[in-house]
């Protein structure tokens, strides 16, 4: 028996989606694209509990930057990846929109990772880890801090909300 759960991954503009899931999906990054436009959705099969799991991620193809995303991108996810960049105080700010729309359209259940990516630029860093963990813990959200570059967290981050997804069904 094969289970195919389907993800999300939001965020404002350049946070670093697509090479997130690159990073996961093909271990690639892509360092000169600026705000890639992505296919539309990745699959990779991993085991849990010896069981084939394939997760089916969908990636935004740009539409975020007028935040258009349909119904349609978010129907059906089980789990999402909130991206934000920790160097962009405004894309923290955003979380809580994203939040709205994805439990608007995905519904109350669904499993949030909420990320803090770019997590190798130390050296410019905006938004205080305590700051992703506060309001992870408020709104009932897994939290990590990642780097698509170097690749922190990434398979965790990822990992993280298809297991819980699979234990919770
Ligand atoms: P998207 O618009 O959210 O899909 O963002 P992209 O994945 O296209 O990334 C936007 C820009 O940020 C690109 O120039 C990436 O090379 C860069 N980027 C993405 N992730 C990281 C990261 O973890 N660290 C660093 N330093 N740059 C990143
Ligand atoms: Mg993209």
């Amino acid at each position: 028996m094969d289970y195919v759960f389907k993800l999300v991954v939001i965020g404002d503009s350049a946070v670093g989606k697509t090479q997130l899931l690159s990073r996961f999906s093909k271990n690639e990054f892509s360092a000169d694209c600026r705000s890639t436009v992505g296919v539309e959705f990745q699959t990779k099969s991993i085991l849990i509990d010896k069981k084939l799991v394939k997760a089916q991620i969908w990636d935004t193809a740009g539409q975020e930057r007028f935040r258009s995303m349909t119904g349609a991108y978010f129907r059906g996810a089980l789990g999402a990846l909130l991206v934000y960049d920790i160097t962009s105080r405004p894309s923290f700010d955003h979380v809580p929109r994203w939040l709205n729309d994805l439990r608007h359209y995905a519904g109350p259940n669904v499993v949030i990772m909420l990320a803090g990516n770019k997590c190798d630029l130390e050296v410019m860093r905006s938004v205080p880890t305590e700051s992703g963990r506060e309001i992870a813990e408020r709104e009932g959200l897994m939290f990590l801090e990642t780097s698509a570059l170097d690749a922190t967290n990434v398979e965790k981050a990822f990992l993280s909300v298809l297991e819980h997804i699979y234990y919770a069904n």
